[in-house]
């Protein structure tokens, strides 16, 4: 009888989730090596970021040094992938400065990230868009935009004593340009900028394993969707083009406005300490105001960002494994509907292993995202999903107006549906990763 040569493909999985505190960072190790066998296991970093280290790790500067390296010995010298899946900082300033070098030295051979970020969209784009091409260059400038804001709203809150200035501060942070990161990333393997159904530059390097891009949308993918919607606005692609020009002049007046942090210069603030009591009410209310309208554009430009996110699902010997970066339910809405409209929704209803998006904020993972998992169910159900959830409490949103993250409604949910894993509360004495084995 003539002999099968078996097809390659993986006898396991493992992923190690690593400790960064407010941030991302997965190493995803597909196991083919076998004695006799000359295969070799594929590693894929998907993230590397904090905004706020973890405790007790809060003052220990070495701590992310500590996490590249390793990295470096886990995928023993060799990266085959890094997944950026979106520009935050919790997502990728550990491709900057020392821990980015580390990571470029492991020689990943590619490197993925949302077509948003491909450097052929990266031109002048405030002019009024007309084709498609436009306005991805629209999008691109809106994006730049965003970051400037981000970086002015930053400067202008932080050592702010007040909560306002911290969650200011907070989210101008998290969405500042990381040029150094992104210069790094550009530099250290092919780039593949990809959208919901490309190929990502996986296929022939996993063999065994099917990976599938669910987002984010195009703006072409989202404007059929939009033609869908009642309300456009819950669409942000399909918002796009009114908010390019919106952005250009936030930016714009932004700049101006965090010269000075408060709303009226200090000697008409004297003034104001001086004047009539109903004069100092109005004034502080006005400033009141223009914080809160601050806050919101934030928010907003928070969320936008975290929809580039590109969503990954990775099918080996029967287990899937979802990795949604931080995509929110507007990047969700295109893939929800595209796999139902193409009959393939179950690869979604049979996922194991479900990477919480957003550190936990609940409209990163929309309800009827959660509803679809099949394999939800008490302690003692066999083949129970697992969870895992990247996070640090108290740094983002507030319980006050129900937006903290990790969100309590969708942690309850998690620990009692699914095996959840929370870096924030893994006990390891290192601080660094806790390994999950999928055997396959
Ligand atoms: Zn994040």
């Amino acid at each position: 009888m003539a002999k099968v040569k078996a097809k390659a493909k993986p006898h396991q999985i493992t992923l190690r989730c690593y400790n960064v505190g407010f941030g991302d960072c997965f190493l995803l190790t597909f196991h083919y090596a076998k004695a006799g066998s000359p295969q070799k296991d594929r590693h894929i970093l998907i993230d590397f970021g904090s905004t706020s280290r973890p405790k007790p790790f809060e003052d220990d500067a070495r701590h992310m040094k500590n996490i590249a390296a390793d990295i470096g010995r886990a995928c023993e010298g060799k990266l085959d992938a890094v997944v950026a899946t979106h520009r935050h900082t919790d997502h990728v300033s550990g491709f900057a400065g020392q821990t980015g070098k580390m990571i470029a030295a492991l020689a990943p051979d590619v490197v993925i990230q949302p077509w948003t970020e491909d450097p052929e969209a990266e031109e002048e784009g405030t002019a009024p868009v007309n084709d498609p091409g436009q306005a991805k260059q629209a999008l691109a400038g809106s994006l730049r935009n965003m970051r400037e804001l981000a970086a002015a709203v930053h400067e202008a809150h932080k050592g702010g004593t007040t909560e306002m200035d911290r969650q200011l501060a907070f989210l101008g942070l998290e969405n500042i340009k990381n040029e150094d990161a992104v210069k790094r990333l550009a530099e250290m393997g092919e780039g593949r900028y990809v959208y919901f159904g490309s190929k990502c530059g996986l296929e022939e390097m996993l063999p065994g394993v099917k990976v599938r891009v669910l987002g984010p949308p195009t703006l072409e993918q989202s404007e059929e969707i939009g033609s869908y919607a009642k309300d456009s606005e819950e669409y942000w692609f399909a918002a796009v083009r009114p908010m390019a020009l919106f952005w250009a002049a936030q930016a714009g007046m932004a700049a101006r406005a965090s010269k000075g942090k408060r709303l009226f210069p200090k000697a008409e603030t004297r003034q104001v300490e001086e004047a009539a009591e109903e004069v100092r009410w109005f004034a502080k209310r006005a400033e009141a105001e223009a914080q809160d309208q601050t806050l919101g554009i934030v928010r907003r430009l928070d969320a936008c960002m975290n929809n580039t996110s590109v969503i990954l699902l990775f099918e080996a010997g029967g287990k899937r494994l979802l990795f949604p970066g931080d995509a929110q339910a507007e990047n969700w809405m295109y893939a929800l509907r595209r796999l139902e409209e193409k009959g393939e929704i179950g690869l979604l209803e049979e996922v194991d292993l479900y990477k919480v998006g957003h550190h936990g904020s609940l409209n990163a993972t929309p309800r009827s995202l959660w509803a679809k998992f099949r394999k939800k169910g008490g302690a003692e159900m066999e083949g129970r999903l697992q969870s895992v959830m990247s996070t640090k409490p108290d740094k983002h949103g507030s319980e006050a107006n129900h937006s903290e993250v990790p969100r309590r409604p969708l942690v309850e949910e998690l620990e009692s549906e699914s095996e959840l894993l929370r870096t924030d509360k893994m006990e390891k004495p290192d601080g660094l990763a806790k390994v999950i084995a999928i055997p396959l």
